[in-house]
């Protein structure tokens, strides 16, 4: 079992990563907990590199499922091979919506791209964390009335989220949204439902 967890940054994935990994574990489930870009040595090189400098996208791109491909094949697919559920904060939705939509790199070439990289390899299960753009400024500790640099930070972020709602769509069954403007708790109802409903 393959589940990935993504939304624009702020939107509080993180804090529900572990809980997630927590439930499986109490069921006496093996769980690999990973993120994108990185989940290895090379790929966490690789990560530092997209973070830190600036490059035309093709480039970002490249190295983006460059290192996606160390991971999947150094990672993933070994533990889903020994059974285990692998569990990646980030993965090819976030390349769609922050490369794709964000950066508006061609949509067709990262579809391409993905067939290459990836072979198959699709999540079973992507909780994506949803909330306004203004919402995740404030809980990233932005000031309240935006400056020009804030709006357009926040335009590239409607972007993004833009990018997951386009995956969404194309993937019902496969990417939920969960509503992540609420508190911690109501967030946390809200994938435990959907793990429910799945009998995970
Ligand atoms: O979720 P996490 O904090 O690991 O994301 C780190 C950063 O990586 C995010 O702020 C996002 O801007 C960036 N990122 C990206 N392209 C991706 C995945 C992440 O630019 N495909």
């Amino acid at each position: 079992r393959f589940i990935t967890i993504e939304g624009i940054d702020g939107a509080g994935k993180s804090s529900h990563v572990d809980a997630i990994a927590q439930r499986w574990t109490a069921r006496g489930l093996v769980v690999v907990r990973t993120r994108e870009p990185g989940g290895t040595a090379l790929a966490e090189t690789l990560r530092g590199l997209v973070l830190e400098q600036a490059m035309d996208p093709l480039t970002e791109a490249l190295l983006v499922f460059a290192a996606r491909r160390d991971h999947t094949e150094q990672v993933i697919r070994p533990a889903l091979a020994r059974g285990a559920v692998v569990l990646c904060d980030r993965y090819t939705d976030a390349t769609f919506a922050y490369q794709g939509g964000g950066r508006g790199f061609d949509l067709a070439v990262l579809a391409q791209l993905e067939q290459w990289v990836q072979q198959g390899l699709q999540p079973d299960l992507t909780l994506w964390f949803d909330l306004p753009s203004e919402l995740a400024a404030q809980r990233r500790g932005a000031a309240r009335a935006p400056d020009r640099f804030e709006r357009e930070q926040l335009a590239f972020f409607d972007a993004v989220r833009a990018g997951y709602a386009r995956r969404a769509a194309a993937d019902p069954q496969r990417v939920r949204r969960l509503d992540a403007s609420g508190t911690p708790e109501q967030v946390a109802q809200g994938w435990q439902a959907v793990l429910a409903s799945l009998g995970w």
